[in-house]
């Protein structure tokens, strides 16, 4: 058994920032949590700074991160930016992905995050062969988060179609399994370990054909696992929808028996008010996903009447165009008040929920995201003495980690009570620069 002590200088106890606090683990979890701490006890090892739990990403596809900078030269839309990522995904195999995934992870280790969701379906080779090993890529993935030391659910994604009765297109092929049933028993040879739980994901009403849906639902029931769906990020897919069966997405999944606590939307962008009720009232959750969706023009997604009709929120960086889960969490406040004109839709305190423990139930870790006995040793501490967050020390809140702290802030980073970044530096990889700068040249030939 392994016993450690933390002490944390200034500790996130879920309503209020807590001075001086003593936090025991062993073998991966929280044991104790003692207030009223003054000074580090002896042994202790110290995180000066503001503990937060660990962040969860809900939403990300890691190869995205080797379009960064490349596709913020000339105009155009969502549909032209997918082109571009479809020539990356072209490229990857399971030895390229892996040395990307790794670095990617890294990178959000160093951000504060403890756990991704990743939403995976690049599955086969290119036009569709699948490898030796059918789930080589999504092991490729598992194997990338355990050398980055972070947790990851893998959202194993069913892909079938490009559009509403329409075949994959030749970038696509590789993703389909030909059915939904067969896309089940690929993933039911995905085992399950310390860090990594699987999950299911419908890739979006048009890659699934609706006479398939419950295939991916019921596997999902089964195994009481998160089900993920990219839901109405673009009207396109509305119109498409509402043309081939008559109905929004959102009703389509719900008539097809996709809706429900374990699920959770992506985007959710361009939603009616029955919509919204459906969501909420079968408690799916919404992940938004802010920084992507400004970057690829998408508009701005109900964000606040989801929850009010009893949507939990999660955050997902998606497309990586940054690694900020505290840019994520208060992009959403921020966009709500360019949208309505008024502030203060949600609290840090709502915000940094949404980013740790509402993501980690998102994503399946139920004993994630928060500073308690019980729950697991997944912690991050953000410096309250740089140049972003620099000035007299909160009191009650978390105003200055959410609203003015960036990646760049996070100085401690520990997973099941092992410390993955210490001081601002990975302790696993090596030089994370180096490593993605090396994989997305590998990737490029
Ligand atoms: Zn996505």
């Amino acid at each position: 058994m392994t016993t450690r002590t933390y002490w944390l200088e200034h500790a996130w106890l879920g309503t209020h920032v807590e001075p001086g606090v003593a936090l025991t683990t062993r073998d991966g979890r929280i044991t104790a949590v003692r207030t009223g701490v003054p000074t580090p006890p002896p042994g202790a090892e110290i995180l000066r700074g503001l503990t937060l739990p660990g962040l969860a990403n809900a939403h990300s596809h890691a190869f995205h991160r080797a379009l960064r900078g490349t596709v913020q030269v000339g105009s155009g839309t969502f549909w032209t930016w997918r082109e571009v990522m479809y020539s990356v995904a072209d490229r990857l195999t399971p030895e390229t992905y892996h040395a990307l995934a790794r670095g990617v992870y890294a990178e959000m280790a160093l951000a504060g995050i403890t756990c991704v969701g990743e939403f995976h379906y690049v599955h086969h080779a290119p036009g569709g062969t699948p490898y030796a090993d059918p789930n080589a890529m999504g092991e490729a993935l598992i194997a990338a988060a355990a050398e980055a030391g972070v947790r990851i659910t893998l959202l194993d994604t069913c892909y079938l179609s490009s559009g509403f009765g329409e075949p994959p297109n030749i970038h696509q092929r590789r993703f389909s399994d030909g059915s939904a049933q067969a896309w089940a028993e690929r993933c039911a040879a995905l085992k399950e370990r310390g860090h990594a739980r699987i999950g299911a994901a419908v890739h979006s009403v048009r890659a699934v054909p609706a006479g398939q849906l419950a295939t991916v639902a019921r596997w999902a029931e089964e195994r009481r696992a998160p089900l993920h769906v990219h839901l109405s990020e673009q009207t396109a897919e509305n119109d498409a929808c509402l043309a081939a069966h008559g109905r929004t997405p959102t009703r389509l999944l719900a008539d097809h028996g996709v809706l429900g606590p374990r699920t959770t939307g992506v985007h959710n962008t361009h939603l009616t008010d029955e919509d919204i009720a459906l969501l909420g009232g079968s408690g799916t959750g919404t992940c938004m996903c802010p920084t992507t969706e400004r970057d690829l023009a998408d508009g701005i997604g109900p964000a606040a009447a989801l929850q009010r009709a009893g949507s939990p929120l999660s955050l997902g960086s998606d497309s990586h165009a940054v690694v900020d889960l505290l840019e994520e969490a208060r992009a959403m406040e921020l966009n709500e008040r360019l949208r309505t004109r008024s502030r203060g839709h949600w609290t840090a305190a709502a915000l940094l929920r949404a980013a740790s423990a509402d993501g980690h139930a998102a994503l399946g870790w139920q004993d994630a995201g928060s500073l308690e006995a019980g729950a697991l040793a997944d912690f991050t501490t953000v410096a309250l003495d740089s140049v972003r967050t620099a000035g007299p020390v909160p009191r009650l809140g978390a105003e200055t980690a959410v609203f003015a702290a960036t990646a760049a802030d996070v100085r401690h980073t520990v997973v099941g009570g092992r410390h993955v970044v210490r001081d601002g530096a990975h302790a696993l990889v090596p030089d994370v620069p180096r490593a993605l700068t090396a994989a997305i040249e590998a990737l490029r030939g």
